[in-house]
């Protein structure tokens, strides 16, 4: 079939897509300028496409030369609140607001195999669903209300497959393993409400701050005395608040922390855990704590059958040398809802340069990928698809 606009070879492409995008970050749920530009690029492909699903969120569907089955290819298209501090080109056009994660490379790579899919769409035994979604990087997230919008359904999806660009991994390499690959990301909040007072009267208050101070140290007890140490856990509390003044006895106190855990029974076990803790020493210390239980993203966990077809297509394609198996990661990724819903598999694929000085993790200010990585994205979304419609 002819496109529309005429388009640059994908691989060249994806490298203008991706600056384009770069330069040009929208924060979660504000995706409306990426949304867009993505929703042209699909209609001029000649795709089906829906948007505003969730937001921002966009589904263009590919219908295959012969009927299959269906598969469903998905990128995150948000920034982060970051402010840029590579000077590029490409440079964020937004102050503060940066593609720090990758998810503008995302976001190319999977036009680029829209593109490369509908040049072969004769060959196609089935239908494609390529999902842009909104929000990956902050809980509830986009993947969730686009999958209750109905993404998996109408055509019905049968397997889905995603990619992270990984800054950890030299370019050229692609990762994937089998299980769970990343972990439930769940939050907790706790007001610790004592009596404040002058600091020279210590028995006519009850010390927040110092309630605050052992309810931590209570907390770092679970997971080294109560979890099994084979069975992957965290438990981090990275914010403590207490207090005024060196001279006044702080009235109140909050902690505020986050529970990672791969298993569902250990997950549900450790957030009774955390408030039985927080509350029971509190209460012995004449303290009253209430704990919040903020749900985050759960578990992401690959399909074994879907990740030996991952991997197959990527010792063919890089080779058994420039692929490995994933590491696991006790990092939170909203893909996990398709996973749980679909077999699947979410794979990597590496940007890392460091002759280049392409070293920065994702989330720093100078984040910046080696762009030799996005047409291995591209090839292994479009082999991928292949493999699995042709099998
Ligand atoms: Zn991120
Ligand atoms: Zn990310």
């Amino acid at each position: 079939m002819d496109t529309i606009v005429k388009l640059k070879d994908a691989t060249e492409q994806v490298v203008l897509d991706r600056r384009y995008l770069h330069a040009h970050p929208e924060l979660g749920f504000q995706e409306f300028e990426t949304s867009k530009f993505v929703a042209e690029r699909l209609r001029a492909l000649g795709l089906d496409v829906r948007t505003g699903i969730a937001e921002t969120g966009v589904v263009g569907t590919l219908r295959g030369g012969k009927p299959g089955k269906v598969v469903l290819l998905r990128a995150d298209m948000d920034a982060l609140p970051i402010n840029e501090e590579n000077d590029v080109e490409y440079k964020s056009g937004t102050r503060g607001v940066m593609h720090a994660c990758g998810h503008d490379g995302h976001t190319a790579i999977l036009l680029a195999a829209a593109q490369v899919l509908v040049e072969r769409r004769q060959q196609l035994a089935g239908t494609v669903k390529f999902l842009f979604q909104p929000c990956e990087e902050k809980p509830p997230g986009g993947a969730k209300p686009m999958i209750e919008q109905g993404v998996l359904e109408n055509p019905r999806v049968d397997a889905v497959f995603g990619l992270h660009l990984a800054q950890e991994m030299p370019v050229g390499m692609v990762s994937a393993r089998s299980g769970p690959i990343m972990a439930a990301a769940d939050m907790f909040r706790l007001e610790i409400k004592g009596k404040g007072g002058h600091a020279a009267y210590p028995h006519e208050c009850v010390d927040a701050a110092l309630v605050a101070s052992q309810v931590l140290v209570a907390l770092h007890s679970i997971v080294a005395r109560e979890v099994k140490p084979t069975e992957p856990a965290v438990i981090t509390v990275g914010m403590i608040q207490a207090g005024t003044a060196p001279n006044v006895i702080p009235d109140t106190a909050l902690l505020r922390g986050t529970v990672r855990t791969f298993d569902k029974e250990l997950r549900q076990r450790l957030a009774r855990r955390v408030e039985e803790v927080a509350t029971g020493v509190a209460r012995a210390m004449r303290a009253e704590c209430v704990c919040t239980y903020e749900w985050g993203y759960p578990a992401t966990v690959n399909d074994p059958v879907m990740t030996e077809l991952v991997a197959s297509v990527a010792r063919e394609y890089v080779g058994e040398a420039r692929f490995a198996a994933r590491e696991q990661s006790m990092g939170g990724e909203d893909f996990s809802y398709f996973l749980e819903n679909r077999p699947g598999c979410f794979f990597n694929v590496g940007t890392r340069n460091e002759e280049r000085g392409l070293v920065w993790g994702h989330h720093h200010p100078r984040f910046d990928i080696d762009e030799a990585g996005l047409p291995v994205g591209i090839e292994m979304f479009v082999r991928v698809v292949e493999k699995y419609l042709g099998s």
